[in-house]
C-alpha cells in the first residue's frame, strides 16, 4: 500500500517537535486527528498476546468524543460522559485507548478509601478511626497513582457491583468478611460502563447513586460498611439496542453522538490505522508514544491549572440566558457546561473561557437535555385546560341564555 493518504499542512513541518509546535493539549488533539501514519516499516511480529490498546491520538476525525473524554480527565465534576452511537463507530475502542493517559492523584493507602480531603471538608470524623490514628501521627493517609480504567462487565450483578457482607468467614470467628464491589474498586477511577442502556435496573440506579454520592452502604442484617466510590463515569450506548430511562440520561453531564465517519478521506485513514494495529499493535502504539506522553504531560497541567480557570460574568450571564431559551430545567445542563467550559480553556492551556469554549462546548452538555415526556405532557395539559376551559364557558353562557 503506497502512503498517499492526504497530509495535514502541519505534516509537512517539523514532526514532533513538542515545544515549539503545540500550543495547547487540544492543539495536539487537532493535529493527530488529521494526521497520517507512515507507512516506512513493516511488521516484525505480531500474535501478541498482550492486550496493547489502539492509541487514543490514533484516533481519526472524533474530535467532540475525543475532547468529552479529556475533559473528564480534567475535571471530573462535569458528571461523566455519554458516549451513543451504533456499533463499530469506535466508542470502546476510544475509552481504552485513554489509558495511556490517564494522570496520577492521590490514592488512599486505606481499604475504606480515607482521604486527607475528607479530614479537610469533614473533620477527623470523616475518616476511620485507624487513619485518623495515622493522621494524628502525621503519617501520609494517601500515596500518588495513575488514575485507573475500570470495566464493569455487562452481566454484572448487584451484589458484584456494591459487594457483600458476610458474616461468618472461613475462620469461624465472630467477624466480619466484606467484599468490596465493582464501584469500590472504582473509587478515584474512571468507571467504563459499556451498553448501559441494557444493564439492570438496580444496577444502573446502585451506579448512579454512587457517582452522586461519592460513596455508597452495603447492608447485612445489623451490618453495613460504607465505601467510597468516587469515579468519573464512561457509558456508552448503541441506541438500536434499547432506550435509555431520560432519568438516567439526565445524569450523564456530558452527552456524544458518535457517528461513522463521512469524509472518505478519514474513513480510508481510519481503515489504513486500524489495519496496521491488527497487524503490530506495539509498532502503532510506539508511533504515537512521544505524543502520547506529550498529551498525558498536558492534561496533567490542565489539572493544576483548572482551579484558576474563570468564566467572565458577562460570559456566564450569556450561557445562562441560552440554558433558558432551550427550556432546559435540569441544573445538571448548568454544573456541566460550567465545569466542562472551565476544563476547554484549560485544555487550551488558558485561564479564562471564551465565547468560541461556549460554541464548541455548548452542544455536548445540552443535547437531549429536553425531556420528551415532560413536553409532551405540558402541551397534553395545556390542550386539556383549553378544552376545560370552552366546556365551561359552553356550559355557563347556555345557563344565562336560560335564565
Ligand atoms: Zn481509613
Amino acid at each position: 500500500m503506497s502512503n498517499e493518504t492526504p497530509q495535514s499542512s502541519l505534516e509537512s513541518e517539523n514532526p514532533l517537535g513538542p515545544e515549539s509546535k503545540f500550543r495547547s493539549l487540544k492543539n495536539l488533539i487537532e493535529y493527530v486527528s488529521g494526521k497520517s501514519v507512515s507507512d516506512t516499516e513493516q511488521q516484525q511480529d505480531s500474535g501478541l498476546v498482550e492486550v496493547i490498546p489502539f492509541p487514543f491520538l490514533a484516533m481519526v476525525g472524533q474530535v467532540e468524543m475525543k475532547y468529552a473524554l479529556l475533559l473528564s480527565l480534567i475535571n471530573p465534576a462535569i458528571g461523566g460522559v455519554l458516549l451513543i452511537g451504533p456499533r463499530g463507530t469506535g466508542k470502546t475502542t476510544a475509552i481504552r485507548g485513554l489509558v495511556d493517559l490517564l494522570p496520577e492523584i492521590p490514592r488512599s493507602l486505606c481499604y475504606y478509601g480515607c482521604l486527607p480531603e475528607d479530614i479537610e471538608t469533614g473533620g477527623i470524623d470523616a475518616v476511620c478511626p485507624n487513619c485518623a490514628k495515622k493522621f494524628a501521627r502525621g503519617e501520609p493517609l494517601a500515596a500518588m497513582d495513575k488514575i485507573r480504567l475500570v470495566e464493569l462487565p455487562l452481566n454484572s450483578r448487584l451484589e458484584d457491583v456494591v459487594g457483600t457482607v458476610d458474616e461468618n468467614d472461613s475462620t469461624g470467628r465472630d467477624h466480619l468478611r466484606l467484599h468490596r464491589g465493582i464501584l469500590a474498586h472504582a473509587d478515584r477511577n474512571l468507571l467504563l460502563v459499556d451498553e448501559v442502556n441494557l444493564l439492570r435496573d438496580d444496577v444502573v440506579d446502585a451506579i448512579l447513586d454512587a457517582a452522586a454520592y461519592g460513596s455508597y452502604t452495603v447492608k447485612r442484617g445489623a451490618s453495613t460498611a460504607t465505601y467510597r466510590s468516587r469515579f468519573m463515569l464512561i457509558g456508552t450506548m448503541n441506541p438500536e439496542e434499547g432506550r435509555l430511562r431520560p432519568q438516567i440520561m439526565d445524569r450523564f453531564g456530558l452527552r456524544i453522538v458518535v457517528k461513522g465517519l463521512e469524509n472518505k478521506n478519514q474513513r480510508l485513514e481510519a481503515y489504513k490505522r486500524v489495519h496496521r494495529y491488527l497487524e503490530n499493535p506495539r509498532k502503532v502504539a510506539q508511533e504515537y508514544r512521544d505524543e502520547t506522553k506529550l498529551a498525558l504531560a498536558e492534561i496533567q497541567t490542565a489539572r493544576e491549572l483548572l482551579p484558576e480557570v474563570n468564566i467572565p460574568i458577562k460570559l456566564s450571564r450569556q450561557v445562562l440566558e441560552l440554558i433558558r431559551s432551550l427550556s432546559i430545567d435540569s441544573l445538571r445542563a448548568e454544573i456541566t457546561l460550567f465545569e466542562a467550559l472551565r476544563a476547554f480553556a484549560a485544555l487550551d492551556n488558558r485561564k479564562t473561557v471564551s465565547i468560541e469554549d461556549v460554541k464548541t462546548i455548548t452542544p455536548m452538555a445540552l443535547r437531549m437535555r429536553r425531556s420528551d415526556f415532560m413536553m409532551k405532557y405540558l402541551v397534553d395539559q395545556a390542550s386539556e385546560e383549553k378544552e376545560i376551559i370552552r366546556a365551561v364557558e359552553a356550559v355557563t353562557t347556555r345557563a344565562q341564555k336560560n335564565k
